[in-house]
């Protein structure tokens, strides 16, 4: 049966990506998990033809997927704290937001935001289902409404001057739902600002480890433009940001608002549309790229095995499972990975069945080889661990494409 387009149903007959079967991406195992069966779900994404969303295949059973409860705290990044404090000063200030004002953030998390608002003493609400992080935020004074965001609900909500949603618009299973609640909980002359991973550049620098299960939809401003306007919205402003390897914030509004649209709105429908996004060859491209990918990294992994070289990985996370499962890689070719998080160490990656140990193994250890695979904070990792660099252990990335260091 083929599946229908989440937005705009028609059949979806565009194979986008297919990276075969892979466990849940934070499915870490602890080492008495090896005696029980582990389970796999397909990751294929297929392309809409007509509106150009590209989403994830649907499954049998993806319910069980989701119950599962991975808080992840949005405070623990330094580098995206900073983030959301610019985002707020900079929206406060091209807004006029003030005391009479209010702001509705959608996943709000642990408060990393809306704390910003608070400060600056602008009534705001979070939305947010994970018990963990709203209870994180409404310590820190945020009033927080447990509760997963949708049309029907939104209706309820004290009208917004701002409604703000980061790295929420992709994971959300219906995308038409909560993209009317958005219209239906605006002022008449409310913004609305969303942030996300940019297709495009997904494309342009093979970023196919950004592909994981809870992440429904990978979007354009093609697409996201037609979405909106389905639910009586329209997209006035858009910023290329640099965050996941290149996003979109995107600013829309009622459809009848007086918000006027800028020049970087057409310049980017023109870009996207000069590199053939409105064409099915663009989509139909990329499963042979991401297969290059993973080849290269196969073919340096099996040399280095067959050389005697020690490899070893860092940043246990959603990519380098990815990628390891895509690559069917296993602990005879990545010995171990390392990480910072505590609840992690100990335990085995999903899939690949690597071990998790804690950074300072790696100055006993020494690898010739040390893979990064969150490539989005390469520079970083590379600076901590320079040190091992000038004993011999060479870098490598996989994405865009294979590089080692010197
Ligand atoms: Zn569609």
């Amino acid at each position: 049966m083929t599946q229908s387009c989440r937005h705009c149903g028609t059949p979806l007959t565009i194979e986008f990506l297919d990276l075969g079967h892979a466990p849940p991406s934070n499915a870490y195992l602890p080492p008495e998990g090896l005696a029980r069966p582990e389970l796999t779900y397909p990751l294929r994404l297929r392309a809409c033809s007509d509106c150009r969303l590209v989403q994830t295949e649907d499954f049998a059973a993806a319910d069980a997927l989701f119950t599962e409860d991975y808080a992840y705290f949005s405070s623990t990044s330094r580098s995206w704290l900073d983030h959301a404090a610019r985002y707020a000063e900079m929206i406060t200030a091209r807004l006029g937001l003030g005391p009479d004002s209010h702001v509705i953030e959608v996943a709000s998390n642990d408060g990393y935001l809306l704390k910003n608002f608070v400060a600056a003493g602008i009534p705001c609400l979070g939305v947010e289902p994970t018990d963990s992080t709203a209870q994180a935020a409404e310590d820190l004074g945020i009033p927080v409404l447990r509760a997963f965001f949708g049309e029907e609900m939104a209706g309820d909500l004290p009208k917004a001057d701002l409604i703000a949603g980061n790295n929420v618009y992709a994971h959300v299973p219906d995308i038409n739902d909560f993209t009317r609640g958005l219209a239906a909980a605006l002022k008449p002359q409310g913004v609305v600002t969303l942030e996300f991973p940019h297709l495009m550049r997904l494309v342009e620098f093979n970023q196919f480890d950004t592909v994981y299960h809870e992440h429904f939809s990978y979007l354009s401003l093609m697409a996201v433009e037609r979405i909106m306007q389905a639910a009586g919205l329209r997209v006035f402003d858009v910023e290329e940001l640099p965050t996941h390897g290149g996003s979109l914030r995107i600013y829309a509004c009622l459809q009848g608002a007086d918000h006027a649209q800028t020049g970087a709105v057409e310049a980017l429908r023109a870009e996207e549309a000069a590199r053939g996004m409105g064409e099915d060859a663009y989509y139909m491209a990329f499963q042979a790229k991401a297969e290059t990918v993973k080849n290269d990294f196969l073919r340096f992994l099996l040399q280095a095995r067959a050389e005697g070289k020690s490899v070893a990985g860092y940043g246990a996370a959603a990519k380098g499972n990815t990628l390891l499962n895509f690559g069917g890689v296993k602990p005879d070719l990545v010995s171990f990975v390392c990480d910072a998080a505590p609840s992690k160490q100990g335990k085995l990656l999903p899939g690949s069945h690597i071990p998790v140990l804690a950074p300072d193994v790696l100055r006993a250890r020494r690898p010739d080889y040390l893979v990064i695979f969150p490539w989005n904070i390469g520079e970083e990792i590379r600076a901590q661990n320079a040190d091992l660099a000038a004993q011999g252990t060479r870098f490598v990335t996989a994405v865009p494409d294979l590089r080692i260091s010197e």
